[in-house]
């Protein structure tokens, strides 16, 4: 599609951009696909205060102001990561133990157009194909399925991004109970 072939990952163009940057569908760096760092760095470049391209990896760098972390913009891939998977996997906390099978029904398709309209579209890409993989279909029978589900899916992006698993064992102490003394 034309949303694809638009949004490229940035090496070389005729405007200076940050390594890595990640374009939207209108040839502009993505917010919600890059770091609130990466983003600053363009908006710097584009303004000349900044001469060369830096070598920051949009999806895994940090803001490095207080000015960045306090404000109420639009999100950065890492704010909307944190706002997203506390909305999906407090879903999956208030899942029915024994879900109807038109409440399963209904739960696949949200998470197939969760999928398609993540506005980050690198991360939506990915996880549209880790649920049409044979470890990732959704599974949906009951609340305990579910939110295991929820946690091997996010374990996966976790492992992508080189971060820590998160002990699924677990999952329901911390979105639905809360911590055990
Ligand atoms: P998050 O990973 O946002 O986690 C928030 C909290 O959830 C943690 O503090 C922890 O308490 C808990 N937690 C962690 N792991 C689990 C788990 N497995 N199960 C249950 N609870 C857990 N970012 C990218 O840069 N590239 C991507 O391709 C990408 N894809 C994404 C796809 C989806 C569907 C979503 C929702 C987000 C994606 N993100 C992606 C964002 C990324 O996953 C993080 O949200 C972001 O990097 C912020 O990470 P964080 O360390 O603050 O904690």
């Amino acid at each position: 599609s034309d949303e694809k072939k638009n949004g490229d990952v940035a090496t070389t163009t005729t405007q200076k951009l940050p390594k890595g940057m990640v374009l939207g569908p209108d040839g502009k760096p993505c917010r919600a696909c890059n770091s609130k760092a990466a983003f600053s760095s363009w908006a710097a470049m584009a303004k000349g205060k900044v001469d060369s391209p830096q070598t920051t990896t949009a999806a895994t760098s940090t803001p490095t102001t207080s000015a960045l972390s306090t404000d109420d913009c639009p999100p950065d891939v890492e704010t909307l990561g944190r706002s997203s998977w506390t909305l999906l996997h407090t879903i999956t906390a208030s899942y029915p133990p024994r879900p109807s099978p038109a409440l399963q029904r209904d739960t696949t398709t949200f998470l197939s157009l969760f999928a398609q309209l993540y506005p980050c579209w690198t991360c939506a890409e990915d996880f549209q194909k880790y649920i049409a993989s044979d470890n990732g279909r959704p599974r949906v029978s009951s609340r305990e399925e579910f939110g295991r589900w929820m946690c091997e899916a996010h374990n996966a992006v976790n492992e992508k991004l080189g971060k820590e698993r998160f002990d699924c064992g677990r999952w329901e102490e911390r979105w639905r109970t809360g911590w055990k003394d």
